[in-house]
């Protein structure tokens, strides 16, 4: 769909120039939205054919092609209706019985997606320390248990931050003929590119950075492997988790300022994750760009960049990070990340979130707004939570 190029473009020339329609007289620039719910074909055979809406549709299109080259993918990528969908998707490649080494803070609902397979013995799973290559290593090979079948990678961590060794672990994965499925919601294409460090699979939740107007659910995955996108794809056409033409031609409208967000984004972030790592009201600050987290060496070795998430621990516990929420008026308190608008949330006020992610963990998803007004917000709730601990 795309005209061809003289030379290779940047990525933050992709995200805008990326599945455009041709340049033919009186074509519109942004393609359309097409609302059918099946095609015309040859009536004889379908060879080819669009066939029917939950094989394909027009709309997806475009993002499709998008997401492939900002991902380095040599075919085009598959949307889904949500992340978890593409998450099921990506799952269905672990055979019946096979191992699935996983992060114990991988996204909960992939996690929880993972458990339930496994109680129903569907597969067997091994939650990791994914800042543990080591260790990691161990329960990919599996020892006297057998070797995994897949590998799952999140990286940096939703919501601990912590950071893996991709590369390391992908070759470990593949030495054992496993799978290695990467979860690059939180760093998007322009801040890692998990394919070029050796996953199979790339997988988005659309939802966040890339659609990035917190008003679409969507989900894609990603790869080069001709048979695993046949599968990918196959998954999506008999389950029926398909992507709404508008919510895909969201996507892509969104994904056209991409660099410009995830630049004043991350710059914020940064400055962000700093000043609190100074402030007397704070325990401790995950964030892979400070030079003192224990992911800033393999974050530099890897992305692009530190992405724009920033974990908190508050001290005071679960009850002074509740008054942080609280007490802030322009950080709006809501799940999700990825949005142009700043979110705050306590993680552990979500039953399904492991033990292990601290009471007074809170997730901030930084925004575009001004830096001034998210510190002045932020350095003004850490002041009443303290105050409140020391009345
Ligand atoms: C939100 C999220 C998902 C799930 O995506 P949905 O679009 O909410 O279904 C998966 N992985 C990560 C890292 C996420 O942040």
């Amino acid at each position: 769909m795309t005209p061809q190029h003289a030379q290779p473009l940047a990525v933050d020339t992709v995200v805008v120039a990326a599945g455009r329609p041709p340049h033919a007289h009186d074509a519109p620039v942004n393609p359309p939205i097409v609302l059918s719910s099946t095609y015309v074909g040859t009536g004889t055979v379908v060879d080819g054919d669009r066939a029917y809406g939950r094989y394909s549709n027009p709309t997806w299109d475009p993002f499709e092609d998008a997401l492939a080259q900002l991902e380095g993918a040599e075919l085009p990528g598959l949307m889904y209706a949500s992340g978890l969908a593409a998450v099921a998707a990506a799952l269905s490649l672990v055979p019946v019985g096979g191992v699935l080494v996983m992060p114990q803070h991988s996204y909960q609902g992939a996690l929880v997606m993972a458990q339930e397979q496994s109680a129903k013995g569907l597969l067997t799973l091994r939650t990791v320390d994914i800042e543990d290559t080591d260790a990691t290593a161990a329960a990919i090979r599996g020892g006297e248990e057998p070797a995994a079948s897949m590998l799952w990678l999140e990286s940096p961590t939703n919501p601990m931050l912590e950071v893996a060794e991709v590369a390391a672990l992908a070759s470990v994965a593949h030495e054992v003929g496993a799978l290695v499925v990467a979860d690059n919601t939180f760093s998007t294409p322009l801040v890692q590119q998990p394919l070029a460090l050796g996953a199979d699979v790339v997988l988005h939740s659309v939802t966040k950075y890339l659609a990035g107007h917190s008003d679409v659910v969507l989900g894609a995955l990603a790869t080069s492997h001709k048979d695993l996108r046949a599968e990918l794809l196959h998954y999506r056409s008999i389950h029926g988790a398909i992507a709404g033409p508008f919510e895909a031609w969201l996507a892509l409208r969104g994904l056209r300022t991409l660099a410009l967000r995830m630049e004043r984004s991350q710059a914020t972030a940064g400055r962000m994750a700093q000043q609190l790592s100074e402030h007397p009201a704070v325990e401790l600050v995950r964030y892979p760009g400070l030079p003192g987290d224990p992911g800033h060496q393999r974050a530099q070795n890897q992305m692009n960049g530190f992405g724009a998430i920033v974990g908190l621990q508050v001290r005071g516990g679960k009850e002074a990070a509740d008054a942080v929420v609280q007490a802030l008026t322009l950080w709006t308190p809501a799940t999700s990340l990825g949005g142009v608008e700043s979110l705050i949330e306590r993680r552990r006020r979500h039953a399904n979130e492991p033990d292990s992610v601290p009471e007074n963990f809170l997730r901030l998803s930084v925004g575009i707004e001004n830096a001034e007004d998210l510190w002045a917000d932020l350095e003004r709730a850490l002041a009443v939570a303290a105050a409140r601990l020391e009345a």
